[in-house]
């Protein structure tokens, strides 16, 4: 087992570094948020007093922050110079732009980085289920592999630095465009008389079927249980979607590529967050349509 720094212990780095400890590894863990540092102790992590000393001598650096300017802050100060034998993964769900930028910053000083941003929300990160998409070189993502896999489900090469981010960025892309679509195929059935359960049980095994509809179905009552059952709470938030939409569409105009869904997606998740709906499950702007 090995000695792990683990930076960043929110929603979803809590119950990440919580179950690299369950493994057996002797996590080091800093967060700048007292109360988040005292939840990783009580999951048997030893609380750091800041991130330089959570790094100091650790085998892998692990990563969960809000944006890309956290992790280009925090290697900074505190990881390039401290940790020349440990394996930088970065699980953030953060811009292919910087991601490859900070891949570059590290070799340029010998260290090994992968992106590996992750698919799942809180219960999958406290359970241990996480799906973890990851880019770097070959070397880079075998290094990483056993820490990732002792959090999550799955773990796959996605490819070269920044791919990671990249497979996430469309990924979630298609996810905020089917859940809009399936939403406004529920208010389309609905007007035109269907039964709602009726329209599931047909479009669940037609050529409408999707992710949207099978498993996370936006409609209360309708399929298994969701966010919809819960009065839209929990889940994943409305505001991070924006986010990874935002992340998507600076992607795509960085590399000129074509979104016009993805476009008009950001844009009704934008009004739908504008409007306090920021902590609303995702699926919830079915009450917009
Ligand atoms: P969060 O805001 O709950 O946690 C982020 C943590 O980072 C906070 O505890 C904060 O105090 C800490 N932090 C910020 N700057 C720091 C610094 N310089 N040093 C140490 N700690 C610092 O966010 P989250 O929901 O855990 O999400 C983390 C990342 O995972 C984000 O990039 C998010 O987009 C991504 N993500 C979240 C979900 C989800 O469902 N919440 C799902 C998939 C991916």
């Amino acid at each position: 087992m090995a000695r792990v720094a683990f930076i960043g212990l929110g929603n979803m780095g809590g119950g990440m570094a919580a179950n690299l400890a369950r493994k057996g590894h002797d996590v080091r863990a800093f967060d700048l948020d007292a109360g988040a540092l005292d939840k990783a102790k009580a999951a048997s992590c030893l609380p750091a007093a800041n991130a330089a000393e959570a790094v100091d001598g650790a085998e892998a650096i692990v990563t969960m922050l809000p944006a890309g300017a956290h992790v280009e802050s925090v290697y900074a100060d505190a990881v390039f110079d401290r940790a020349p034998a440990a394996i930088l993964i970065d699980c953030s769900t953060i811009d292919v732009a910087t991601a490859r930028r900070v891949a570059e910053a590290a070799a340029a000083k010998g260290l090994t980085a992968v992106d590996a941003p992750v698919s799942g929300g809180i219960a999958a990160a406290q359970a241990g289920t996480l799906t973890f998409m990851v880019g770097g070189q070959q070397e880079a993502f075998a290094r990483a592999q056993p820490f990732l896999a002792a959090m999550g489900k799955a773990v796959i090469h996605a490819g070269a630095s920044g791919a990671g981010q990249a497979a996430k960025m469309a990924n979630n892309m298609l996810l905020g465009a089917t859940m809009i679509a399936t939403c406004e195929a529920f208010r389309l059935a609905e007007r035109l008389g269907l039964d709602l359960q009726t329209f599931y049980d047909i479009s669940s095994v037609s050529s409408g079927q999707s992710w949207s509809m099978t498993s996370y179905c936006p409609v209360p009552g309708v399929g298994p249980e969701t966010p919809a059952d819960r009065d839209y709470q929990g889940g994943f938030a409305a505001a991070l979607m924006l986010k990874d939409l935002r992340l998507a569409m600076q992607a795509a105009g960085d590399v000129g590529a074509a979104t016009p869904l993805g476009r008009h997606a950001a844009e009704l998740y934008e009004a739908f967050v504008a409007g306090g709906q920021g902590a609303t499950d995702f699926s919830g702007i079915i009450r917009t349509l």
